[in-house]
């Protein structure tokens, strides 16, 4: 049963039968034609800026019942973000639908061909709780960009965004084309059974493991936006007083719990203390969270989450490591040279939790990274051209940032989106464009000429002549 069946009292048949009625919905406007003009994409796109703007406080609010976030933060994590994303996509979605002509070979001639852009269909975005309705939104900008109806899941765990966002979504976009089912896993999989033509999840990698099995059955195309440790390297060479600043704001902002956080740190052993310095330092100046109490956790399961790396680590508390479960909060924590082998090295921390360990130079560090899975993120801090250019090269992760962190997700002109265990596909700009778009190879032929020899039976003559056309 899912949250809102338990506040309706329907049963899993209703609940299926409501959401086979919301997709039938959503298939039909799409076979009416109605979502591929660019007018529509248009109107979609500025409704999506508008309601951004016009229910900022609305917004704001829902995201400080569910996540505790103070008004600014949410403003900038999960309005401001997302309104330029979609006014990005306003102006160029025109342009990006145009088809595009392609140089043919000789043997192919006479003939055009492009690449036309058609939508998928009806796609489905699972969202995450972190960051609302960055990942529900902007997935969004790119199926309507796309010419597709859309269908959201948010989570379940933010219940007062997830009600606001079924709420103001059919104020200001399409409703006949862009819908909103409310619950838990099983809706999830209810929907997936649907057979959508394309799925958006942004989560963790053991539920996206379970989406694309969701998916397989239908061979519904995924994108998945999930997580995973990312790392800092930090060389001796780098200025240690903005770099630990950096740092630390990624684990105060929006309490540390993003999937582009730094996850851990890896610094040169001569820099250590001095960076552990410094990051301790800024926490204390970003003073974030009421005094002596920390910042604030989404919820119970993942403050023992969190709470229970506390309690494991073996490694030196540099700083903080103080929580209240009443309040939902833990401290800012620094931890010097945690083992390897234990849970905060081993699970995707997603929290105000920063282990720090030394190593001995960048190769031990680039080995360290590599040895594990796939990162979302991996970030670098040095002067050195050659020491970065190193680790964008020997490091593969979803993106990299050399000398900052987190920002590679505010550029629309980059495409967002992981490698290996922390994702497939990527989104934003253009790049969301293409994703939801389906790139159709068009071929458009005269009927003359129409050579005998290209038809059997082929005689020796006939088969030199084609050999001769088709040479390379
Ligand atoms: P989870 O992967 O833990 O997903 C939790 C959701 O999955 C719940 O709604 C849960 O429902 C549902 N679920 C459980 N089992 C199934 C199932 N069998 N089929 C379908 N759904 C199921 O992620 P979170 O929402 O907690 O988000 C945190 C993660 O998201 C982090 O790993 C983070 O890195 C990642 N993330 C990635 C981003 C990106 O852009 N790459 C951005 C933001 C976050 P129920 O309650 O019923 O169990």
């Amino acid at each position: 049963m899912t949250t809102d069946q338990a506040e309706t009292g329907a049963t899993d048949s209703d609940t299926t039968n409501v959401i086979a009625g919301v997709v039938a919905r959503l298939r039909k406007v799409h076979a009416s034609g109605r979502t591929r003009t660019a007018q529509w994409r248009i109107e979609q796109l500025r409704g999506i800026e508008r309601m951004l703007y016009e229910r900022e406080d609305e917004i704001t609010r829902a995201l400080a019942e569910d996540l505790g976030r103070d008004t600014f933060e949410s403003w900038m994590i999960d309005v401001l973000d997302v309104r330029l994303e979609a006014a990005y996509a306003r102006r160029r979605v025109r342009r990006w639908m145009l088809s595009r002509p392609r140089r043919l070979p000789l043997h192919q001639m006479p003939a055009l061909g492009w690449v036309q852009y058609e939508p998928l269909g009806v796609v489905l975005i699972i969202g995450a709780w972190n960051v609302p309705l960055t990942v529900t939104l902007g997935p969004l900008i790119a199926a309507v960009s796309a010419g597709n109806c859309a269908v959201i899941k948010p989570s379940e765990l933010v219940p007062a965004s997830s009600r606001l966002l079924a709420r103001l979504l059919p104020e200001y976009l399409d409703p006949d084309a862009v819908a909103v089912v409310e619950g838990d896993g099983r809706t999830t999989q209810n929907l997936l059974a649907q057979g959508l033509d394309h799925v958006v999840f942004t989560g963790g990698t053991e539920i996206g493991r379970k989406i694309m099995a969701g998916a397989a059955p239908h061979l519904t195309p995924v994108t998945l936006e999930l997580g995973g440790k990312s790392p800092a390297i930090v060389m001796r060479d780098a200025n240690l007083a903005v770099t630990a600043r950096r740092i630390a704001w990624t684990k105060v902002f929006n309490s540390g719990q993003s999937c582009i956080a730094a996850d851990y740190v890896l610094v040169e052993r001569a820099a250590r203390d001095e960076l552990v310095h410094h990051i301790v330092r800024s926490l204390e100046e970003f003073r974030a969270g009421p005094p002596g109490r920390g910042v604030r956790i989404v919820n119970e399961h993942q403050f023992d989450r969190l709470a229970g790396y506390l309690a494991d680590t073996e490694a030196t508390v540099a700083h903080g490591g103080g929580s209240d479960r009443a309040a939902l909060t833990i401290e800012p924590t620094v931890l010097m040279d945690p083992s390897p082998d234990e849970p905060v090295m081993r699970e995707e921390i997603f929290g105000p939790i920063l282990p720090v360990l030394a190593v001995d130079s960048l190769d031990e560090a680039i080995a360290f990274v590599n040895a594990r899975p796939k990162p979302l993120a991996a970030y670098v801090f040095t002067k050195s051209t050659r020491t970065g250019r190193r680790v964008l090269s020997e490091v593969s992760s979803g993106g990299a940032v050399v000398n900052h962190l987190t920002y590679q997700r505010v550029a629309p002109q980059l495409p967002f989106g992981g490698v290996g265990s922390s994702g497939m596909g990527r989104y934003h700009g253009k790049w969301g464009f293409d994703e939801l778009s389906h790139r159709k190879a068009v071929l458009v032929k005269l009927f003359k000429p129409d050579l005998r020899i290209a038809y059997p039976p082929y005689t020796d003559r006939a088969a030199k002549l084609i050999r001769r056309l088709y040479r390379p």
